[in-house]
């Protein structure tokens, strides 16, 4: 994920002054060398860092009356707020028309994900918003780029208009606009060519296109991978199209981040999505009090419940939950708790999202625990009913089966099965203390 250094650096920054009762000029001014450091290192432009390090000082220099924050907090607040601040204050929606179809043009570099977040935002409003989505494919530049949409199409289920690459894309546009209208759509995305540079050609079209189409929203996405340069192609974008928002894709990279700090400020375009990941449900509204979190590590709580509700079956969750509480869960609701939790993606990507763990997150080795958590549903699958339910009646044979059903080995069937049974057994004496009003199960 984009933004680690940058975490580490202001975290490190903000420690320097924590065991420090007092912010003096001298404790302060050190820690903002810091911060300028950490925000200029993550390719932030330069503009940007001076303004920011003038409005944390301003801030910080008349909140002396906040007591009950020690410096650290208050430095970290202050920063927080500013983040918040730098990248849009508040969440900006897309404009859905009242009545009639909302029509959303897509433009963007080539290579940058625009045919991508076309599926993307498509699935989005289906899954979210309830919303009867068409495409239109007129991006008739980029080999392929009809069919992607096609097979976009598909998978997130919305027809897709296309007169292939000989029919010119304003026609396209034209006929697609009449076929959306007709079908009933109450949104269409238009897919429209990139090039590798901005060229005049190019927006030339863009630019009929959207005389045309009369768009609601014009998104554009933006590489995070490249830097600052998002700020010079945004604002070319921008001047020619008067675009509405930004798609920021890639974030799942390592990029610094830089560039995403800078271009809400620079070309007042608000950031509308972020792209974490090439899956079609790796798209995420953006948040800039989330962002800042995330950037603070303070971690994304709000994200990740809703992330659980989207993807989790949380009655079952439940369920389970309550009988392991219990002491009388099985093999079985093992099985399904972490089926549950792998929904949720990665561990280490979870925990960066609970505060106090993420500045753990990166030293989960993932793809070891994902390894582990895999053999052990393997071993439970490769279970008859019955040893779900009684784990005490596996003998050798069993084992053995169980074992070359799963590829694992027997002593690994025996780990899972002593595990349980550990874990069952200190469940069911926890419950029973409870019962007897000995234990407080919140005191935990
Ligand atoms: P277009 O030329 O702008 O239409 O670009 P595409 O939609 O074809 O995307 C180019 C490449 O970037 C493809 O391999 C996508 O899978 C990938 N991609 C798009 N968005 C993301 C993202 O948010 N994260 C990652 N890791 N890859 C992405």
């Amino acid at each position: 994920m984009a933004f680690e250094s940058l975490t580490e650096r202001l975290n490190k920054a903000f420690k320097n002054i924590s065991g420090q009762g007092k912010l003096t000029e001298k404790n302060m001014d050190d820690m903002l060398r810091e911060v300028r450091l950490a925000l200029l290192e993550a390719d932030v432009n330069y503009k940007i860092v001076k303004d920011f390090l003038v409005n944390v000082k301003d801030k910080a220099v008349g909140q002396e009356v906040y007591t009950s924050l020690n410096p650290s907090q208050m430095v970290v607040k202050i920063v927080h707020d500013e983040l918040v601040a730098l990248l849009g204050e508040k969440e900006a929606p897309l404009n859905f028309k009242e009545s009639g179809m909302t029509v959303v043009m897509m433009v963007g570099l080539q290579g940058t994900g625009k045919t991508t977040s076309v599926g993307k935002i498509t699935s989005l409003l289906k899954r979210k918003y309830n919303k009867h989505p068409m495409l239109i494919a007129a991006d008739v530049i980029r080999p392929a780029a009809i069919e992607q949409l096609q097979t976009l199409g598909k998978e997130v289920g919305a027809e897709v208009f296309s007169l292939g690459i000989e029919t010119p894309a304003v026609e396209t546009v034209r006929q697609g606009l009449a076929r959306a209208k007709e079908s009933g759509a109450d949104i269409v995305l238009i897919d429209t060519a990139g090039r590798l540079h901005i060229d005049d050609e190019l927006m030339e079209e863009l630019a009929q296109i959207k005389e045309i189409a009369k768009p609601d929203d014009i998104l554009l996405t933006v590489d995070a991978m490249t830097g600052q340069d998002i700020i010079n192609v945004a604002q070319a974008f921008h001047e020619k199209l008067n675009v509405t928002g930004l798609v920021v894709t890639k974030l799942d990279g390592d990029s610094r981040g830089g560039g995403v700090l800078s271009v809400r400020s620079i070309t007042q375009v608000p950031v509308k999505f972020i792209g974490l990941g090439e899956k079609m449900e790796d798209l995420d509204v953006f948040y800039p009090d989330r962002m800042a979190d995330r950037i603070l590590g303070m971690g994304d709580i709000m994200t990740l419940v809703e992330q659980a509700q989207e993807k989790m079956d949380l009655e079952q969750s439940e369920k389970s939950a309550r009988k392991m509480m219990e002491g009388t869960f099985t093999l079985d609701d093992m099985l399904q708790q972490v089926e549950q939790v792998q929904k949720l993606g990665s561990l280490g990507g979870i925990m960066k999202m609970i505060p106090g763990l993420n500045q753990f997150a990166s030293q989960m080795d993932d793809e070891k625990t994902t390894r582990q958590m895999n053999r052990s549903k393997a071993i439970i699958r490769s279970m008859t009913k019955e040893e779900r339910q009684d784990p005490g009646i596996l003998r050798a044979s069993r084992k053995k089966r169980i074992a070359a059903g799963s590829g694992t080995t027997v002593q690994e069937v025996n780990a899972l099965v002593n595990q349980f049974e550990k874990t069952r057994q200190m469940m069911k004496q926890m419950a029973q203390l409870q019962k007897g009003g000995k234990m407080n199960m919140n005191a935990l």
